[in-house]
């Protein structure tokens, strides 16, 4: 039985989204689940593109930078137009970092709308079950603690350490390090950040990975699909994507926003996405 997951690019800029742009965003539909991972600035008009706001279930943060969340100030007040209106569910599941998780809520959602999210905290090696979804979390090297997210329909059963692959596997914000191999080991699908560009080394402090490094990386681990995200809005796309495609040794997808790649699994033909 095919078990088949989509995943639409809300936004793919950062650390500020440039003209008609938006921020790291990412929707999730696998069965009747969808999934936000990320809300950056821009993301929240572009999930409108995709269907009624108060349709999404779950919201991951994967960490507390604004390029990855501020959106959320202005979900609040679409999701309580959508409670009043009768057309809310439920209280929307907010995965957040554990680390900071209540100066988190206490600034940014308030306590006249904490009635809107069901509050999930995340750490590192942890396991959460949504409706069609199974999440694994592992923390990753960036300036503050970032979660990585390695995401797999239901009905394949793959367990966090087993021998099976999981679908999709999203980075998040990090530099080089053992969890991002780990990650990209068990991932089918890699949904990378590479937020430095080839000839710019000077992000690397800051906890973000090159091209060369993100294409070599998924090389080792064999990942089947290497999908690159997270670009400075200046950045030479197409360039970078070259690079990494040339350490990969095959071919590394810009990600577009509005982009929706239809992953499968089990696989039928490559990684069974299509950019469109
Ligand atoms: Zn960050």
């Amino acid at each position: 039985m095919l078990s088949c997951l989509s995943l639409t690019i809300l936004g793919n800029q950062g650390p500020f989204p440039g003209p008609a742009g938006a921020c790291s965003g990412y929707l999730v539909e696998c069965g009747g689940t969808r999934l936000v991972m990320d809300l950056g600035p821009g993301t929240l008009a572009r999930l409108q593109l995709a269907g009624d706001i108060g349709a999404a279930q779950a919201l991951v943060i994967s960490h507390y930078h604004p390029d990855h969340f501020s959106d959320i100030l202005t979900l609040r007040y679409a999701l309580r137009k959508a409670k009043n209106q009768g057309a809310l569910h439920g209280p929307m599941t907010l995965l957040l970092p554990v680390d900071g998780l209540d100066d988190f809520v206490a600034t940014y959602i308030g306590d006249g709308y904490v009635d809107l999210f069901d509050v999930v905290p995340v750490e590192d090696g942890k396991t959460v079950e949504l409706q069609d979804l199974s999440l694994h979390f592992e923390a990753m090297s960036h300036a503050v603690q970032s979660y990585g997210v390695s995401l797999q329909p239901k009905t394949r059963g793959a367990k966090a350490g087993g021998s099976q692959r999981w679908l999709l596997g999203y980075t998040s914000d990090t530099g080089p390090c053992d969890a991002l191999v780990r990650l990209a080991r068990r991932s089918r699908v890699l949904l990378s950040e590479c937020a430095v560009a080839a000839t710019d080394q000077t992000g690397i402090a800051a906890g973000h990975v090159w091209p060369e490094h993100i294409g070599q990386v998924a090389r080792e681990a064999q990942v089947e699909r290497l999908i690159l995200t997270h670009f400075a809005p200046d950045a030479d796309v197409a360039s970078v994507a070259t690079a990494a495609s040339e350490a990969f040794g095959k071919r590394a997808w810009a990600s577009a926003i509005g982009c929706t790649y239809h992953l499968q699994a089990p696989c039928t033909h490559g990684a069974g996405g299509r950019q469109s």
